[in-house]
């Protein structure tokens, strides 16, 4: 099969780390025998250099003409003085919205030989953690209508309708289906009108899912159960806030923000990214870890190009340089193997 594939770099370490997972793309492409047709695009700060804007025409124009599409990372010092729709991560938030990408996949995964990253004591840890976050994007409080009024109140509208909770919780048990089957939704339908609308939609949607294992917890809860017992979780399913904090939580369990791919999923496009952002400080040097981007590449494979066996091929290999011990600086130890970016990239294809 022939797909194409659109690769935004971005700034900082961006550049760095695509290149990475564009070496693992054309690695899949000779011992799967595809065809994986590469555009480069120009988002965030580089952008702004080459076009006078984060997100150019012709950037969006490319990502809707693709299968899949792979961003490094956004924004830098250069472009600190920028304000509003200026800035480079105005390209980011503005690309999720063209494209409709309104699910969010987060894994927050704990590898065996990286136990010791973890902040948490290994008896909570236990045999390591796989948790992915679906977590909704485009809606919720951050998109709601906003003001400060005459006195100096200020609000912020939190509104879901129907439509917008069940695709959402769709993605929710189609991801649980492919994991462990297990599915816990995280609202505050204690308190919240909206949060209760929440709770009664996936309900109503987990009845076309009757082998998904379904169970329901407050936000305030789930975040004090990560930290006490987060392999208890298999998929958490929640709203754009609650998503937001949680899913940064859940990255930090497992210690290791090198390391994390996600994925931004609509009805026609995906786009993946490392969780990280464009670490300008280690920018240039060969020292960044290119994990996170190379995981990301894999996620393109499973849920945007129906290639799971070309994605799991990716994960294995990953999986297998750090039991070999292969450590880029961000996650290594004295007994450890440390190499640059460069060499990490190369054990990882060679291992595919
Ligand atoms: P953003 O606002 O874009 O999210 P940030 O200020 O939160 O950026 P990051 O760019 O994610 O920060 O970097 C935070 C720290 O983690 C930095 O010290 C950076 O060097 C380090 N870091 C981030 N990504 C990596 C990576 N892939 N490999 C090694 N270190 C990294
Ligand atoms: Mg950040």
């Amino acid at each position: 099969m022939e797909y194409r594939v659109t690769v935004m770099p971005g700034d900082g370490i961006g550049r760095e780390i695509v290149e990475g997972a564009v070496k693992v793309i054309k690695k899949i492409e000779e011992k799967y025998n595809h065809k994986f047709n590469i555009n480069y695009a120009d988002i965030g700060g580089i952008a702004i250099d080459n076009h006078g804007t984060p997100l150019p025409e012709e950037t969006i124009e490319m990502c809707k003409n693709s299968d899949g599409i792979i961003l490094g990372a956004v924004g830098g010092p250069k472009w600190d003085s920028l304000k509003g729709e200026d800035r480079p991560e105005r390209g980011l938030l503005n690309i999720r919205k063209e494209l409709g990408l309104y699910t969010n996949l987060r894994p927050a995964i704990v590898y065996e030989p990286l136990k010791n990253a973890s902040p948490l004591k290994p008896e909570i840890i236990g045999e390591g953690l796989d948790i992915c976050i679906v977590r909704e994007l485009t809606g919720g409080i951050y998109f709601g209508e906003k003001g400060v009024k005459e006195d100096g109140t200020a609000y912020d509208v939190l509104s879901y309708n129907e439509e917008e909770v069940k695709r959402i919780a769709v993605k929710g048990f189609e991801t649980a289906m492919k994991r462990g089957k297990k599915l816990t939704s995280v609202d505050k339908s204690n308190v919240l009108e909206s949060s209760r609308l929440w709770r009664r939609v996936v309900i109503e949607v987990s009845k076309d899912y009757p082998e998904v294992e379904l169970n329901h917890m407050y936000v305030d809860n789930a975040a004090m159960q990560l930290l006490i017992n987060p392999t208890q979780f298999d998929v958490i399913l929640t709203m754009n806030m609650f998503g937001d904090i949680l899913s940064d939580e859940a990255s930090m369990i497992t210690g290791s923000i090198g390391m994390l791919p996600s994925a931004s999923i609509g009805e026609k496009y995906g786009l993946y990214e490392p969780i990280h952002g464009s670490a300008p400080d280690i920018a240039g040097q060969d020292i960044a870890n290119p994990i996170a981007t190379i995981l990301s590449a894999a996620m393109m494979f499973k849920h945007s190009m129906g290639l799971p066996e070309e994605g799991t091929a990716i994960e294995k290999a990953v999986e297998k340089v750090l039991n070999d011990g292969i450590r880029t600086r961000d996650i290594h130890t004295d007994s450890t193997k440390l190499v640059g970016t460069e060499e990490m990239v190369s054990l990882i294809v060679k291992n595919i």
